[in-house]
């Protein structure tokens, strides 16, 4: 296995090496370590990622090359994680090798599951789980599993991940010596039970529990699971998850949680109050949440890692600054719209992300000639082709030479295709290595993109009758994803309205995002 990483990494490496221009990149510093004889020296000391020692240390960097090489692509971060932060996920890591799959504590879980409640199945001692099963898009299923680690977090509890979603075509294991991948034998999810299981009559749902009778919180009837629906259209009974009551007598207690989520709960969390306290020393700086775990827990696999570093390195490398452009439009049948290509122009311009035209030639020598590289990541090529057609057939007004590249043109979106899959994670991490970065309204791809990259995006507003609206674009407060769909009216109505630090989503009106410095 090592000696096939290591064949893996090596013909990468040369690959890469031989067929695109040199630069200062990511292959020059990797081409460092290779012998003469052309070998992989993976003795030789590598860029270890992220200050402040985010990254457990004990991880082999050859069968995942973006675990440390990430960072000599990206601007060192102004944004440090708290030694409390670090000091948590050091035990975390602790506790996933001791309860994680193999282990006796994980075997011994899961026979309990079986049991019926009274008959031991409530106790498992210290390891206590939360499964993550996806829902939507990848951005989406990214934004809740980066929620449902940081209630791990919290709770001390050790998360699994599904894998029939395909995330490690994606990502690598992020904790050292165990898995985060829920073994495709665990009972609940196996065969034809695993449908039925994600039906919300299910009566182990939590929201059906309480929707049915409120559930009887005497030890002896806790159940050996519950099911969480956290998916954009759950009901004022499932959103009961967020209250500190039901998280202290019932949930807290259940062994384990099967969470299918598609949404952003982080704010939710830290309205909680015993939550809070810890999530305050957690992340002194608020917009951070999604930055730091994100960064800490998803590593593109070497495959992902390719596409990223070969448009890289043929296209941002060069460039003087980088302007990233994600353009999302979420009507199925529409590809290209007017309306968004002028107000992806009236935003770039007003916001001077991008010059004005000029009639006249000017006169800026070549070596003085500033190169902006626009990255545009759309489903449809339409956008950039237009962009780049623009700033081929006049001259800018500032003398600076624009570039347009963007990587792929899907189309529709394949979720759970491999290679389609892998093109759009490769996209979000080409756009979190950009210097400004335009999104758009309502889009979890956006969100996921901007906040790994630690950047506050201009946000494209949501068009209204088919016209770019004016002013076309605002610029957020905050680098933190928008949570859709918070509980507003149950246990937390009061705590939303007296906290400052959580505000209404520019792009999203119920929606809440955490902010440092409300506006
Ligand atoms: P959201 O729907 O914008 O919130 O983002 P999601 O990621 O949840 O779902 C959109 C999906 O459509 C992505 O995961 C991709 O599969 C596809 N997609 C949308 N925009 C792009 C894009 O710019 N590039 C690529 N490669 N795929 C995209």
């Amino acid at each position: 296995m090592e000696k096939l990483t290591v064949t893996i990494a090596t013909c990468f490496i040369l690959c890469s090496v031989l067929l695109l221009p040199p630069s200062p990149n990511i292959f020059n510093r990797l081409k460092s370590n290779l012998t003469t004889t052309g070998s992989y020296d993976s003795k030789k000391p590598r860029e270890k990622l992220l200050g402040g020692g985010l990254l457990a240390t004990e991880l082999d960097d050859e069968s995942c090359l973006s675990r440390y090489h990430q960072a000599s692509l990206r601007k060192p971060s102004p944004h440090k994680p708290s030694a409390y932060l670090v000091s948590k996920l050091r035990s975390y890591e602790k506790l996933h090798k001791r309860c994680g799959p193999g282990s006796d504590a994980y075997k011994s879980a899961t026979e309990k599951l079986g049991l019926k409640p009274g008959n031991g199945s409530e106790s498992v001692g210290e390891c206590r789980y939360i499964v993550w099963v996806p829902y939507s898009g990848l951005a989406n299923r990214i934004i809740s599993l980066v929620s449902v680690f940081l209630y791990a977090l919290l709770t001390e509890r050790v998360i699994l991940v599904d894998q029939r979603s395909g995330i490690s075509d994606l990502f690598c294991e992020p904790f050292p010596a165990t898995s985060w991948l829920l073994p495709r034998n665990f009972p609940l999810l196996g065969g034809k039970k695993r449908d039925r299981f994600f039906d919300r009559s299910n009566s182990h749902c939590y929201g059906t529990m309480l929707r049915n009778s409120a559930p009887n919180l005497t030890e002896t009837s806790l159940p050996s699971y519950l099911y969480l629906y956290l998916i954009s259209d759950y009901s004022d009974d499932d959103k009961m998850f967020f209250c500190e009551e039901d998280q202290k007598t019932f949930i807290g207690e259940v062994p384990w949680l099967v969470v299918n989520s598609n949404i952003y709960f982080v704010p939710s969390l830290w309205l909680i109050p015993s939550f809070q306290t810890e999530l305050i020393k957690m992340f002194p700086e608020k917009e951070t949440v999604f930055h730091h775990l994100s960064r800490y827990l998803l590593h593109p696999t070497n495959q992902v890692w390719g596409l990223v570093t070969r448009s890289y390195d043929a296209y941002l490398s060069r460039a003087d600054e980088r302007l990233g452009i994600q353009v999302r439009v979420f009507d199925r049948h529409a590809g290209y719209l007017q309306h968004v290509m002028d107000q992806i122009v009236a935003c770039t311009q007003r916001e001077k992300l991008l010059p004005e035209l000029s009639t006249q030639v000017t006169n800026t020598s070549r070596s003085k000639r500033l190169l902006k590289v626009v990255l545009v990541t759309s489903l449809h090529p339409e956008y950039s082709v237009k962009l780049k057609r623009m700033f081929w057939e006049q001259p800018t007004s500032t003398g600076e030479s624009i570039e347009v590249y963007q990587p792929s043109e899907e189309r529709v979106q394949q979720t759970d295709k491999k290679l389609h899959d892998q093109k759009a994670l490769a996209e979000v991490y080409l756009l979190s290595l950009t210097d400004n970065i335009v999104t758009t309204a309502r889009s979890t791809f956006g969100y996921f993109a901007h906040s790994l990259g630690g950047l506050r995006p201009w946000i494209l507003y949501k068009p209204v009758n088919r016209t770019a609206p004016d002013p076309p674009c605002v610029k957020a407060v905050s680098m933190e994803p928008c949570f859709h769909r918070p509980p507003l009216y149950g246990c937390q109505a009061k705590t939303i309205e007296i906290t400052p630090f959580v505000m209404t989503c520019e792009d999203s009106n119920p929606g809440l995002k955490l902010v440092d410095a409300p506006e």
